[in-house]
């Protein structure tokens, strides 16, 4: 059984930006959960606390070797509440993950227990105008005080949140990617299929040179031969080819979004063909050319569906439907997110209401 999880709540609650002024990941709401962990006690002492910067010794274990996970999801307002999609499904990434990075794993249900309540204490925060959610954050730290490189004994579970802008303002709308061929994102048996933080670090500077470039995004090809697709930005990568829909296979390098499985589900009930498989970049440039390639789009909780308009391989400028969002990409877009709200019937029952009080 795990302990109850105790609320402290703030004396004074902070001004809430206006729906129509939000933007991603900059305002965080009046609270925040937390939960310890040592070898004696395992997972203890959850509490929903006032937000609040987080006491680290300079040489906890975090600040010099990554020994971090985080995981990220969405609630959205609905007609009678408040709605999670699939947060079982973020609970089981992050014990995967955690186990990865060598830390204790915890309860998936306490996990979504805890997201509810934290959720349920910040109800106001959850903005109501279309479009807007507020996008959760749980992630873990390492701070065991010791510079040696081992497996901390002790770490900080902490579940911060924030309310954010619709993604796509004026509509779903095409972005310019351009496929890196320098740096690379993961490799199979490495940390790829984790959300860790270092996974990151170590693609800022392809992003960088790409936004140097004009680009959004870049498009990670694989970390051996360089030459199989895998992500799109921090997002999974589908493409239309020949009316079949194409997605690279995880393999331990790609990291298994949630979105990424429930497309899939819902293109193949809509009865379309979907090849989960290796995709190389001279397969696609090769379908381009022979004007078989329709679409390509991003996947991935913050944006839900992103649409691809150009593709530059090594010079070779690939312009995608004409810069348009495709047809499947729209549907899938209105659909997921009609979903995600609760507008649209969900058949797959993968939103969860959040008791509001
Ligand atoms: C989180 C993430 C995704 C998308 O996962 P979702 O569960 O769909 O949000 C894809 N790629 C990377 C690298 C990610 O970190």
């Amino acid at each position: 059984m795990m302990e109850e999880i105790k609320v402290e709540k703030v004396d004074k609650r902070k001004a809430r930006p206006a729906d129509g002024e939000l933007s991603f990941g900059r305002t965080f709401t009046d609270h925040m959960f937390t939960m310890e962990y040592d070898e004696n006690k395992g997972w203890h002492d959850p509490k929903v606390v006032p937000y609040q910067p987080l006491e680290l010794d300079p040489a906890a274990a975090c600040c010099h070797y990554g020994q971090t996970t985080f995981e990220g999801l969405k609630a959205y307002r609905s007609n009678n509440g408040a709605l999670l999609f699939r947060p079982e499904k973020n609970a089981e990434r992050f014990n995967n993950t955690n186990r990865r990075m060598c830390i204790p794993e915890m309860d998936p249900e306490f996990f979504v227990q805890a997201i509810k309540e934290a959720v349920r204490v910040d109800q106001d925060w959850i903005p109501a105008k279309e479009g807007t959610s507020l996008y959760i954050r749980p992630f873990i730290l390492a701070n065991e005080v010791y510079l040696g490189l081992k497996p901390s004994s002790h770490y900080k579970f902490v579940i911060i949140m924030s309310p954010v802008a619709a993604y796509y303002p004026q509509g779903i709308k095409p972005t310019r990617i351009y496929v890196e061929t320098e740096y690379v994102r993961a490799v199979r048996g490495g940390t790829g299929s984790a959300k860790t933080g270092g996974n990151y670090a170590g693609s800022l500077k392809a992003q960088s040179s790409a936004a140097d470039k004009g680009y959004d995004e870049v498009l990670w090809l694989d970390g051996v031969e360089r030459e199989y697709v895998e992500e799109v930005g921090a997002m999974n990568v589908f493409f239309k080819i020949d009316g079949k829909i194409v997605t690279p296979e995880l393999g331990g390098s790609v990291l298994p979004g949630i979105t990424r499985d429930s497309v899939i589900t819902m293109l193949e009930d809509w009865d379309y063909d979907v090849e989960v498989r290796k995709i190389s970049i001279e397969d696609i440039a090769q379908a381009y050319k022979d004007g078989r390639l329709e679409e390509a789009f991003g996947t991935g909780t913050a944006a839900i569906i992103s649409p691809i308009g150009e593709l530059n391989y090594n010079g070779l400028k690939m312009e995608i439907n004409d810069f348009e969002t495709g047809e499947v990409a729209s549907k899938l877009y209105k659909t997921l997110t009609g979903i995600q709200t609760g507008k649209v019937d969900d058949p797959y029952n993968w939103t969860e209401e959040i008791p509001l009080d």
